[in-house]
């Protein structure tokens, strides 16, 4: 593993700022490779970890940093749960670790420097030294991951009977004989303009 320095560095150059959040993702992401007991995340552990994060803040893309896991590797899993909280999968012994970052932190920081006024700075200073326990709660957890959700995942690709769009990797629906995309079955998130200008 790197230094804290040096993931610091990383953090800052992909995420375009450094902040307490950083901070706080980098720590939660050792941490989580700590109780797991993983120290090569991007070597030779590279393939053996899916991380499940529940937020998508700055803590977030500091969770990525260190652990190497990046949706387009299909290692990083987004569950929009609003919670500064990830879940650290070990798939080769199957363990996993879910590590909650501790609202009680931020008090902590303003008793560790409450000569330091700006509360970023503040809490970045103080999220760099504070130890494990008081910046985190964790606990063990099972997590089903199917094969289909899995790096490597080949599957066959299905076309939207509604929309003609290609679906891959088992997304598909079926209601009432048809088989769908997600959107089609009711999941949209966006409305079609019908309108070529937009
Ligand atoms: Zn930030
Ligand atoms: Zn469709």
């Amino acid at each position: 593993m790197k230094t804290f320095d040096e993931y610091v560095t990383d953090a800052e150059r992909i995420h375009g700022h450094i902040c307490a959040g950083q901070i706080l993702g980098l720590r939660m992401a050792i941490y989580g490779l700590k109780l797991l007991g993983l120290q090569d995340p991007e070597g030779a552990d590279r393939k053996r970890l899916v991380t499940f994060v529940e937020i998508d803040r700055c803590a977030t893309d500091a969770v990525t940093v260190v652990t190497g896991c990046r949706m387009g590797k299909r290692a990083l899993k987004f569950r929009d749960f609003g919670k500064v909280a990830a879940t650290f999968c070990d798939l080769r012994v199957n363990r996993a670790v879910r590590v909650i970052a501790l609202e009680s932190s931020k008090e902590r920081a303003r008793e560790m420097y409450p000569q330091i006024e700006n509360r970023n700075l503040q809490q970045m200073r103080a999220y760099r030294e504070m130890p494990d326990t008081e910046l985190f709660s964790f606990e063990w957890v099972r997590v089903a991951i199917g094969p289909e959700d899995l790096p490597g995942f080949k599957g066959p690709r299905i076309q939207c009977a509604e929309c003609g769009e290609s679906i891959s990797f088992h997304r598909e629906v079926v209601r009432d004989g048809r088989t769908l995309c997600r959107a089609c079955a009711g999941e949209r998130y966006y409305e079609p303009l019908g309108d070529e200008s937009g």
